[in-house]
């Protein structure tokens, strides 16, 4: 069977889905696409045979030759359309973020748990990374006793002009704080956030560097350097430090060239690069367990626990102050 999928949102990430689910994955097609500019919704369902453009993204969930949706559009807009899909009960595969704000995704949590089934993915697509689960298993394993400490860097070459300080947080160690709650297997209870010294790279109305600090329900720390233009490239790093060992990832590069007395290897461009692989396992996966009828992966309670940790820590880099995380009880759905 064939899984007809309709995109919400055909910008970088839509468009960059779309190719995925055309030329490198099994499983599905895509029959509808919308966009807020109907201009490039058009140029892009024009390379598609037979795609279908609709005006808004309400048509598109209501279409009946649509059985699962992707929602890529501009993040203010993922709780309308994620609502729409569960109302239709079609399977939902969200980008970051769930919501923007807690009370968007406790609308979302509320509405799937009124569902009684779980219907939503959300990209966190580091998740899906050969060494994030190696390092998953390895502290699964018992191979490095308890995790007592999770050290995580987020460094990107430079940002995009429409970039503000705020998505150094939101945007950025978004991606950080969900991969901290998955290898520690623990939600994080508490935030700080401290300055370095300034990036003289950095464009004037950014604060650059930040370093997060977490705690987590067991009284682990993690800490996040989070570094936008670091000039050198996209480098992610991350080691875990438990009771009796460490691991950490290794160096992204496929090859190291040795010669004339160094030695070198690929640093990537940007996450593109970085998480390609990633990235097609992920959207493979949904597209498996959506044809199986299935959910899979990051689910709402894992945006909704990310979108709180990172309010907390806006508000802890505004207060210069330790902010604590409140969340929800956890509804059994998403145990
Ligand atoms: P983008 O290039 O700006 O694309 C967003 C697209 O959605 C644009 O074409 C935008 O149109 C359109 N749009 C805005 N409001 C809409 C609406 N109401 N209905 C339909 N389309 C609408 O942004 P992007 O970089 O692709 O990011 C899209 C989402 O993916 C964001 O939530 C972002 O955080 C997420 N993302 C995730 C990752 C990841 O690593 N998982 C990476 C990149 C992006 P206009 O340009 O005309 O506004």
């Amino acid at each position: 069977m064939t899984l007809n999928v309709g995109v919400i949102g055909v910008g970088m990430i839509g468009q960059d889905h779309i190719r995925r689910l055309t030329q490198v994955l099994s499983g599905a097609r895509v029959v509808a696409v919308t966009d807020v500019d109907l201009n490039r919704a058009k140029a892009v369902a024009g390379e598609l045979a037979g795609a279908r453009i609709h005006e808004n993204g309400q048509d598109l969930i209501g279409d009946d030759d649509v059985d699962a949706v992707i929602v890529a559009s501009w993040g203010p807009t993922h709780e309308e359309y994620v609502l729409a899909c569960i109302a239709a009960g079609k399977q939902v595969f969200c980008e970051k973020p769930l919501a923007t704000t807690r009370e968007a995704c406790e609308r979302i949590l509320d509405a799937e748990t009124k569902a009684g089934r779980r219907l939503v993915m959300v990209g966190f697509m580091r998740r899906y990374d050969d060494g994030y689960r190696a390092m998953k298993d390895t502290i699964a394993r018992g191979d490095i006793g308890a995790p007592l400490m999770f050290h995580s860097a987020h460094r990107n070459a430079t940002v995009p002009g429409h970039y503000v300080s705020d998505m150094i947080i939101n945007d950025t160690c978004v991606h950080d704080v969900d991969i901290a709650r998955f290898l520690l297997d623990t939600e994080i209870v508490a935030a700080r956030v401290v300055k370095p010294r300034r990036n003289s790279n950095a464009a004037d109305h950014l604060t650059d560097p930040l370093f997060l600090l977490f705690e987590t329900a067991d009284g682990a720390i993690v800490d996040v350097e989070a570094s936008i233009n670091i000039q050198f490239g996209y480098d992610i790093r991350g080691e875990v430090v438990g009771e009796s060992g460490t691991v950490e990832l290794a160096e992204s590069a496929a090859v190291l060239v040795k010669r004339a007395g160094g030695y070198a290897g690929r640093i990537p461009e940007d996450w593109r690069e970085r998480f390609v692989r990633a990235y097609d396992r992920e959207l493979q996966e949904w597209v498996d367990a959506a044809t199986a009828g299935r959910s899979t992966g990051p689910s709402s309670w894992d945006g909704y626990a990310a979108t709180v940790v990172c309010d907390s820590a806006l508000a802890a880099l505004r207060s210069g102050e330790r902010v604590e995380v409140s969340l929800r009880e956890q509804p059994e759905l998403y145990r």
